[in-house]
This record gives structure tokens, C-alpha cells and sequence, in this order.
């Protein structure tokens, strides 16, 4: 079985590179340190690890800044160039990696850990199960079959993860057996209250103004997406200068707008400073966003995916239509 094999090259290994996909979210970064601190387990034989996301600058999204172990990371200009066991985290794609893309393609052994339908198998061997609702629930099976105890600092990063990838339990994926992962995950003492407000029950009062703005000129289209509907509205660099906010700090605008009745599928389109358009794609399940948006160079799942436009909000909604509307 893959997931042994896994463990039988951690145990093994005297280095161990770790990599989740860049601007992470809880899923990834929390997967990747619950591992971290797994290897790191009494007993086990010491060995050089290291952990990171290929971003330049390389920065911790601040809502993430909570996790426990963010201390084991370091830059990706530190990574190993030619690792010989690699592991990656919530990546569905080897471009995903970022700068980490090159030693991935070089490693003599890379695993890959996810959970998007759209993973290509860029690694040599893959621990993919398209069915789980985060990446965290495979590397928690992983850390069971190594046989380490779950503490505190290693469930942290996995509640994380399985949280937010869960859309807090709300989500389809939501099943029995994730709510009993959670439960395991609670008892070594996480406070789930305190993580929900780290994560999203918070934002400074300047979130109100721009939400204002962007809810304002929100565009519903009812006949968009094969009839199934298409809300949208866009968030520019000038908006989030004007009220002083993060591309991080727009994220959960989409939840916002999802909410539309009229519409099952959902837009933001968010200005990144870089000047480039990263549009976020929600639906209710009628239409396969995740397909749209790989058509175009993104990723993601049936309900939740992305991509970076080429050009401007109305040419990537030129673009997002026709494939909205085959894929209903
Ligand atoms: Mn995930």
C-alpha cells in the first residue's frame, strides 16, 4: 500500500523536504507543519527537515499566523535543490509549487499528498484520494500508519485544514467519518472557537467600508451559466488601497456573494499587486467550476477553484461564460 511505503521512506530517510502549495491556505500549511512536527515525534531517529512554500516574498498569510510550528519553516531560496525525498501538500499540480516546482521535478523520490480531482500525478508516488475533504484527513491517515501519537501541535494544523476545507463542516464532503476525524483531532485540547475566530470571524473595520463597495456593484446574471445563474463582482488594487486591506484579507468576500439564491455560481475577481487578476469560482453543485477554471489554466474542485486572468475582469468573464455553460 502507498500510504506504508510512505512511511517506511520517512522512517528512512536522513533528510526530509516538505513542500504545500504557494499563498497556502490552512489545508496546506497545516497539513504540511502536522507532519512536520509528526516526524519530529520522540523515538524517532533525528533527521534534517525542511519545510516550505515556493511564494518570493515569502510570507505566512496572516490569518495563518496561529498555527503552531511556524518556526520549522524557512525560505524557499533555502530549499535543497535536488532533495531526495520530497514530499508536497494540497498541490494539485506541479506549478502550484511555485519556486519549489524545480526541486520537485529533481527529487529522487516525491510524494505527493492531495485531495483535488485535478491532480495531474506529477510525483512519483501519490497519496491522492479525490473523495477526502482535505488534504489533512490523508496526512492524518499517513501519521496513523507511522504510528505516532496524535498530540496537540500536530492536530492543530490538521483541525486547520479539515476546518476550512470543510467550509466548517457545512460543505458536501462534510460525512460522518470527518466529523469523528474532528472529534479526534478536539480532544488533544484544540479550542475550536478560538480557531474559527483566528481563521475568519474577524477582520479589521476598514473590511466593512470595502464590502460596501464590492456588494454594491455586485452583477447578477440569471441566465449565465447554462441558466443556473452567475453572480460576480471584482475587488481592484485601488480597492484594497483604499481601505487598506490584503489581497488575504478579500478572500472571504466570496462567501459573502455565494449566498445569492439567484445563482449557483459565484465570482470575485481580485486585483493582486502584482497588477494580475485572480478570480475565485464557487458552486452550489449544478455547474463544475473546477473544470471551467482548468480549462483556463487554473484548478480546483467541482465547487471551489480559481485561476489567474491574462487580461481584464471582462475578458476573463468572456472567457468564464461559454465554459460555465458546458459544464452545467
Ligand atoms: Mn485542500
Amino acid at each position: 500500500m502507498a500510504q506504508a511505503k510512505v512511511a517506511s521512506l520517512l522512517a528512512g530517510a536522513d533528510e526530509v523536504c516538505l513542500a504545500c502549495h504557494v499563498r497556502p491556505d490552512a489545508d496546506a500549511l497545516g497539513s504540511m507543519l502536522a507532519l512536520a512536527y509528526a516526524l519530529r515525534a520522540p523515538g524517532r531517529r533525528p533527521q534534517r527537515i525542511t519545510a516550505s512554500f515556493g511564494d518570493q516574498p515569502f510570507e505566512v498569510p496572516e490569518i495563518l499566523r496561529f498555527l503552531p510550528g511556524l518556526g520549522l519553516l524557512s525560505p524557499p531560496r533555502d530549499y535543497p535543490e535536488r532533495p531526495e525525498l520530497m514530499v508536497t501538500f494540497d498541490a494539485g499540480s506541479i506549478d502550484r509549487l511555485g519556486m519549489l516546482a524545480g526541486p520537485a521535478e529533481r527529487a529522487g523520490e516525491l510524494v505527493v499528498i492531495d485531495h483535488h480531482a485535478s491532480n495531474t500525478r506529477f510525483g512519483t508516488i501519490h497519496l491522492v484520494d479525490p473523495a477526502a475533504a482535505a488534504t489533512a484527513i490523508l496526512v492524518l491517515d499517513l501519521i496513523d500508519t507511522m504510528g505516532i501519537e496524535l498530540t496537540r501541535d500536530i492536530a492543530l494544523g490538521l483541525y486547520a485544514g479539515l476546518v476550512t476545507d470543510t467550509g466548517s463542516f457545512k460543505f458536501s464532503a462534510t460525512t460522518p467519518a470527518v466529523h469523528e476525524v474532528a472529534a479526534r483531532l478536539l480532544r488533544t485540547g484544540i479550542e475550536p472557537a478560538a480557531v474559527a475566530r483566528q481563521l475568519w470571524d474577524r477582520a479589521p473595520f476598514s473590511y466593512l467600508g470595502l464590502l460596501s463597495d464590492v456588494l454594491g456593484r455586485a452583477t447578477l446574471e440569471p441566465a449565465a451559466a447554462g441558466g443556473y445563474g452567475l453572480v460576480w463582482t471584482t475587488i481592484s488594487c485601488a480597492d484594497r488601497v483604499r481601505h487598506g486591506l490584503s489581497l488575504d484579507a478579500v478572500e472571504p468576500v466570496i462567501d459573502v456573494v455565494r449566498r445569492t439564491d439567484e445563482a449557483d455560481v459565484a465570482v470575485v475577481l481580485k486585483q493582486s499587486d502584482d497588477g494580475l487578476w485572480q478570480v475565485s469560482a464557487r458552486s452550489r453543485g449544478a455547474v463544475d467550476v473546477g473544470r471551467a477554471c482548468a480549462a483556463l489554466g487554473g484548478g480546483g474542485h467541482r465547487s471551489a477553484a480559481g485561476f489567474t486572468a491574462q487580461g481584464a475582469p471582462d475578458e476573463a468573464l468572456a472567457d468564464l461564460r461559454p465554459l460555465l455553460a458546458e459544464d452545467s
